[in-house]
């Protein structure tokens, strides 16, 4: 077995915590809400008491798990109907949990599996790259990758695949370089010594590649990998095979696109990481303006390069950020890219890094942050709205905003080196190096 240690990283002891654990995790590791659920769930033992939580407390409790306020109000929301229609328990099916506040398919899917023992297939980015490189479905929207993988296979399987999917694509499938040599499925995978997703090799490609083709034996060996990951027993492998063969008929031509709400860019999206906008809280107060760094952050509602909410600058509170203005026609930016993405990285519990896009290009910006695999949330500014109040001379400029919305230091120009963005960091937000 490649992962005898995989399994749901959350800690909980019934549906309900697990559900609420799920709905943290969020943009948010699996070890930082074990961190924070123990007096979570020491707080509100049951549904009735999470519906009635004081929201600012239940804010303060989850407050380091990121866009506390918009998973508080999810899970208020949740638990209120979990009362009011469900009797106060999680309900064993899928359509009634996805019509919960803050669940979809992915967090019904994993509540089935590891509180009710109902297998699932749950779908995220690593899953969807990951059995797209091993040939297993040419879709990238989730749920139709979702549909393909039960019909490949086993449903008892179902969950523990899944788990193994997503420990193969952190460990060793990762998306922008997989470690095709150190990986155990190598002589098995049809996208081997070269990532053949097709939503992976795009500086420029507006649209999708096909599938990789794949002789008549490939499904079956793609079966049999399916199997050295899960260790599974036994296994059908010729209806698989078919089955898989039926899938990679249906993959998508893929039509040129422009607009970042394109169905065709999620593609890029789930392929490259790229991180849904954050959620942000339309009732929050304006960013005050502060000293020398020049003007507060204007209240401003810009879209996301993905296909996340829109996003309220304003509202961005609770979590120290990184602004960070850039243009994909701007060569310090892209140079500086990869230092920002290694911070979102190393500091994913305490640090919220968002790109602006100050063009009128989102469609190409997208393609670019998807093909840099920047992997934080990024939003669109084509009418400029935001170059002006901030009086940005041109791209890059990275605000260093806190806490409480407060900017408190500003860079002009690329970060030279992943050293000078850390001191920075470390000076302005007090968050010192991983
Ligand atoms: S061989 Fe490479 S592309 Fe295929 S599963 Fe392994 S790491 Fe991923």
């Amino acid at each position: 077995m490649t992962y005898p240690e995989a399994d749901c990283e959350l800690d909980f002891a019934n549906p309900l915590q697990l559900l609420i654990a799920t709905v943290l995790s969020a943009q948010c590791t699996d070890k930082r809400v074990n961190a924070v659920t123990p007096a979570l769930f020491d707080r509100y033992p049951d549904a009735a008491a999470f519906a009635g939580a004081d929201t600012d407390e239940l804010e303060e409790l989850i407050r380091t798990t990121g866009f506390y306020r918009a998973k508080a109000r999810n899970i208020q929301g949740l638990a209120g109907q979990l009362c009011a229609r469900f009797g106060g328990e999680v309900p064993a099916e899928l359509d009634a949990l996805v019509t919960l506040p803050g669940v979809g398919r992915k967090t019904a899917n994993v509540v089935l599996g590891y509180a009710f023992g109902i297998p699932g297939i749950t779908v995220d980015t690593h899953v969807g790259r990951v059995a797209r490189r091993l040939g297993w479905t040419s879709q990238t929207d989730p749920v139709k990758v979702e549909q393909d993988l039960m019909q490949l296979l086993p449903q008892p399987d179902w969950t523990m695949v899944s788990q193994d999917l997503i420990w193969h694509g952190r460990r060793c499938c990762v998306a922008r370089k997989p470690r095709c040599g150190q990986c155990p499925l190598a002589t098995l995978c049809p996208s081997a010594e070269g990532a053949t997703d097709a939503a992976e090799t795009l500086p420029v490609a507006k649209k999708p590649k096909p599938a990789p083709k794949r002789r008549s034996s490939g499904a079956l060996l793609a079966i049999a990998a399916v199997f050295m990951v899960t260790a599974c027993s036994a296994a059908d492998g010729n209806i698989a095979g078919e089955r898989v063969s039926t899938t990679a008929t249906t993959q998508a031509d893929g039509a040129a696109t422009t607009s970042p709400r394109d169905p065709a860019l999620a593609a890029l999206i789930i392929a490259a990481g790229l991180a849904p906008c954050p959620d942000s809280d339309r009732t929050a107060v304006a960013i005050e303006p502060i000293g020398r760094v020049g003007g507060g952050l204007p209240v401003l509602t810009l879209p996301c390069l993905g296909d996340g909410p829109d996003v309220v600058l304003s509202g961005l509170r609770g979590t120290p950020m990184l602004i960070n203005i850039w243009a994909s026609w701007c060569p310090p930016c892209i140079a500086e890219m990869p230092y920002l993405a290694q911070a979102a990285r190393d500091h994913s519990d305490e640090l919220l890094v968002l790109g602006i896009d100050v063009q009128d290009r989102p469609g190409s910006a997208l393609d670019l942050a998807a093909a840099l695999d920047i992997g934080f949330a990024s939003v669109s500014d084509p009418g400029f709205d935001i170059r002006a109040p901030l009086v940005i001379p041109g791209p890059p400029v990275t605000f260093f905003v806190d806490a409480d919305g407060v900017i408190q230091g500003r860079q002009d120009g690329a970060f030279p080196t992943q050293q000078a963005l850390a001191e920075q960091l470390s000076s302005y937000l007090g968050i010192d190096p991983a």
